[in-house]
């Protein structure tokens, strides 16, 4: 045998794992044919709020939400690649369902894998591969949401438990979750809450651990997902504490990263779904007595879809690289967050160019693109609004340069494994000197440029490694348009304020 033949040829473990994800993808993908096809009608089961337990039950009966689950404490044992195709799978026929089960994972799983003490954990894994449990976590309080760190819920510490109390809302499967990931920050003797976060597991299935949704929320898409408000008044035994490896800041930080490295398993799924919509519908509809397909504007339309598409693949190789939950992503902002921006800004931009080339047909909830809008818009929201993570980004950026004394743009990102590559096509529109003090909005710009440069870079390499050559290039074109027109932006002045007591003297009726 070769050292070609190694490389190529699994060996027998590998041979027994793939085999065992494959059965599992292909049983899961058989169960949302049955669910969605066969008994039910997707598009009519979107329009109401939640999902049938029977239905789910089927779907989880194919164990998608213990994938990740290490074998010896019976689950699928799947890699982070495993979980993205899983994601895009799911995604591809149902966003909320590809959530339910990143939420599950990410959220959850990883984290109590990873952190949870070992008398606690088994217990609670088993209930997931043995009983369809689900899990979600809980960060967000009705005045803390972007600054969670300020979080005001407390924990205090007896003999045999730790007393959480609080108020935390828009948790995903609020009401509907087995188990929550509580965070917390410690009450100290004289009232005032220590600065670091600490995270515990609550079982919904003890009175004195069950959270009380107070109210559910009409969220505007993602039907399936109930979001609420929750009092939080818990006693959490001793062992269900996640232990941190440094500070409970720096835990938090790390389950964040982990999970926007793998929005691209989320986002690939539901883009492959609108291009594919794309595609079918103007082919089949005419306009004018010609095809919808033949039009130039309606080409430049599908091409976006498809660059989406490609570039939301190219995404998912920074979370196979990186997401291994063995991995401290504390200091993997930078990657994660444009990792996350790009994959559900892609997202958005799909759903709405879907929606305007079916037109008023795809105005409805039991339309995939209608739906996709609302659906896909909150990815924008969660996990790190995007206009912050944008910030930081450009803020990092600047950071990175000084430390490094270089201020010139192009030479900076030449020399950055992320961006090395794509910085060559734009050698003429980078050659500047970065300002030190740049306001938030231009920051803001310099993030978004930034995190285009790197997809485009990782869009290059999965090219290199034999990605149909047309849709690197369509990719490759259509992200280089819209980084030279965003550099030429970043560099106009305007400090805009708003103003603020604009009744007086604007109302249009009086000057004409
Ligand atoms: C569908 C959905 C699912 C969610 N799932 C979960 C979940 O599972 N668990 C959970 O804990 N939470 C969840 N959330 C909550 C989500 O993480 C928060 O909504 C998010 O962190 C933003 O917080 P906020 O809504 O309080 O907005 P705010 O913090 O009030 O921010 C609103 C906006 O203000 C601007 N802004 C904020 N700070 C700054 C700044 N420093 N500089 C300039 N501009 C700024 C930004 O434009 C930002 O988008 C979910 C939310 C939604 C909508």
């Amino acid at each position: 045998m070769t050292e070609t033949d190694t490389l190529i040829e699994p060996n027998s473990k590998q041979k027994k794992k793939q085999s065992s994800f494959e059965e599992l993808i292909s049983k899961f993908k058989a169960a949302l044919k049955t669910v969605y096809h066969d008994e039910n009608d997707i598009n009519q089961m979107s329009t109401s709020r939640g999902i049938a337990p029977e239905a789910l039950k089927k779907i989880l009966l194919t164990n998608p939400h213990t994938l990740l689950i290490p074998r010896e404490y019976g689950g699928g044992g799947g890699s982070v690649k495993d979980n993205l195709i899983l994601l895009s799978a799911a995604s591809y026929e149902s966003l909320p369902l590809s959530l339910t089960l990143g939420i599950n994972c990410a959220l959850f799983l990883q984290p109590v894998i990873k952190y949870g003490q070992p008398e606690a954990k088994a217990p609670i894994l088993d209930r997931f591969v043995n009983h369809q449990n689900l899990g979600g976590l809980m960060i967000t309080e009705p005045t803390h949401g972007t600054d969670a760190l300020n979080m005001k819920t407390s924990w205090t510490e007896s003999p045999a438990h730790y007393h959480l109390k609080g108020t935390k809302h828009w948790a995903g499967l609020t009401g509907q979750a087995n188990f929550w990931l509580l965070t917390a920050r410690k009450q100290t003797e004289n009232g005032l809450l220590q600065r670091d976060v600490d995270m515990f597991v609550s079982d919904n299935s003890i009175a004195s651990q069950n959270i009380v949704v107070e109210e559910y929320f009409e969220n505007l898409g993602l039907y399936q997902i109930p979001y609420g408000r929750n009092i939080i008044d818990v006693q959490i035994p001793k062992n269900q504490k996640l232990i941190p490896h440094t500070s409970g800041v720096h835990m938090m930080m790390d389950l964040l990263h982990r999970s926007r490295l793998q929005f691209p398993g989320m986002t690939t799924g539901f883009i492959h779904r609108m291009l594919d919509e794309g595609l079918a519908h103007c082919k089949q509809r005419l306009v004018g007595g010609k095809s919808l397909f033949s039009y130039d504007h309606v080409q430049h339309q599908l091409s976006i879809l498809q660059a989406n598409y490609t570039i939301s693949s190219a995404l998912s190789a920074v979370s196979v690289e990186h997401a291994d939950i063995k991995n401290d992503l504390n200091g993997l902002g930078f990657e994660a967050n444009i990792v996350k921006t790009v994959a559900t800004d892609l997202m958005q931009q799909s759903a709405q160019t879907l929606v305007q080339l079916v037109g008023a047909a795809a105005y409805k909830l039991t339309h995939i693109a209608g739906r996709g809008t609302n659906d896909s818009r909150p990815f924008q929201i969660f996990e790190g609004a995007n206009d912050i993570l944008y910030i930081q980004i450009g803020e990092s950026l600047i950071k990175q340069m000084k430390n490094a004394k270089m201020p010139n743009l192009y030479a900076y990102l030449k020399s950055l494994k992320l961006t090395s590559r794509a910085a060559e096509y734009f050698k003429t529109e980078l050659k500047f000197d970065l300002e030190q003090q740049l306001q938030q909005r231009k920051v803001m710009e310099l993030g978004y440029i930034i995190s285009r440069i790197a997809a485009m870079d990782l869009v290059i390499k999965m090219g290199d490694k034999g990605f149909r050559a047309d849709m690197i290039n369509g990719a490759v074109s259509i992200l280089g348009q819209e980084i030279v027109g965003k550099l030429s932006s970043l560099g106009f002045k305007q400090a805009t304020t708003v103003v603020d007591d604009y009744y007086e003297n604007s109302q249009w009726l009086n000057f004409i």
